[in-house]
């Protein structure tokens, strides 16, 4: 049987490469981080402060950097390429965040299908980027 996403949040078989999607939509209190701006510990080359990382950064895990079971793409479904960052809500632990990274991404039928695929499993939250001019998608057609 299928590993859930979250029965495979711990068993990282990739590495975020290129993206850093992560260090710009979240907010970070301890840095004084806010959600949707770029850290200023990014360069081009990465974080610059990375072995001292503060510790929501060391434990952050996307589920596309979890997904040993190839739910999703390789590489086309990575946040920055899809626009949508999945990932354990950090209100509930079972619920997943499907966080929309550009206007209108979650319209996408790649990331309309994983989201209805989550959610059948979990609850999903979903944050809309605040640019997006149509509403997500609806759920309950979700089989
Ligand atoms: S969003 Fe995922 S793949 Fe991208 S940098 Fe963060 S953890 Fe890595
Ligand atoms: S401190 Fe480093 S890992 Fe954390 S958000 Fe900033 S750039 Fe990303």
């Amino acid at each position: 049987m299928m590993d859930t996403p979250l029965q495979q949040i711990n068993q990282t078989s990739r590495d975020c490469g290129t993206c850093n999607a992560c260090c710009t939509a979240l907010s970070i209190s301890s840095i004084g981080k806010e959600a949707g701006v770029h850290c200023h510990n990014l360069c081009t080359a990465g974080c610059v402060v990375y072995d001292e990382r503060p510790e929501p950064c060391k434990g952050f895990t996307c589920l596309w950097l979890a997904d040993n079971n190839n739910l999703f793409d390789q590489f086309d479904h990575r946040p920055d390429r899809l626009g949508v960052m999945f990932y354990p809500s950090q209100q509930s632990s079972n619920t997943i965040t499907a966080h929309e990274l550009r206007p209108d991404a979650l319209q996408n039928e790649q990331a309309k299908i994983i989201t209805n695929f989550l959610s059948q499993f979990f609850p999903i939250d979903i944050k809309a980027h605040k640019k997006s001019a149509q509403q997500p998608p609806n759920l309950s057609d979700a089989a």
